[in-house]
């Protein structure tokens, strides 16, 4: 049975709890996924109350050897994200959205990797960079962003070329 399943059918009212363990090999099975490397714990519950079915999901870690956007060095990021999602039956193939996750009336255990990687991926900031340190530096690797610096060349040959645009303009005035 996949780890990362859970048993919804002929469970008791009330709360049940899991807590899953996330590491590199979560990752192995999810196609053209950026994260590779992480250490994520993720504590679930699942509450059914009147028939109703919600699952609490909080995971929280690090995902690691992702690359700084600012000096391209591998960092680590903490993480710490909570959702909430609702379990609706349905025989109809309806999309899940972000608050509810279809199952057939038939299934009996849902697998929750799919909503665990989402979790993961938002959790991410936008722009991934060093933090600061306690005197205000940041921790980039201030090497790398010189050298990137230097080999990023397209900013002078735009520049070039709006200079020689600029040469033509005087000669052509200069004509007149
Ligand atoms: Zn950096």
């Amino acid at each position: 049975m996949n780890q990362y399943e859970i048993v919804v059918k002929g469970i008791k009212e009330g709360t049940h709890s899991f807590s899953f363990c996330i590491k590199d090999s979560f990752f192995k099975e999810m196609c053209n996924s950026e994260i590779k490397h992480a250490n994520i714990s993720a504590k679930v519950s699942l509450e059914k109350k009147h028939n109703a079915l919600q699952l609490f999901i909080k995971i929280r870690g690090k995902v690691n050897r992702l690359l700084c956007d600012v000096c391209a060095e591998e960092m680590s990021i903490e993480i710490e994200n909570n959702t909430q999602i609702l379990i609706k039956e349905s025989y109809m193939e309806l999309d899940d959205t972000d608050e509810i996750l279809y199952i057939k009336p038939t299934d009996h255990i849902v697998s929750i990797k799919q909503i665990l990687f989402e979790l993961i991926v938002l959790s991410i900031p936008q722009k991934k960079q060093h933090k600061i340190d306690e005197k205000g530096k940041k921790k980039c690797n201030i090497e790398m962003i010189q050298l990137i610096e230097k080999y990023s060349s397209p900013k002078e040959g735009r520049f070039d070329e709006r200079w020689s645009t600029l040469k033509n303009l005087t000669n052509n005035i200069n004509i007149k």
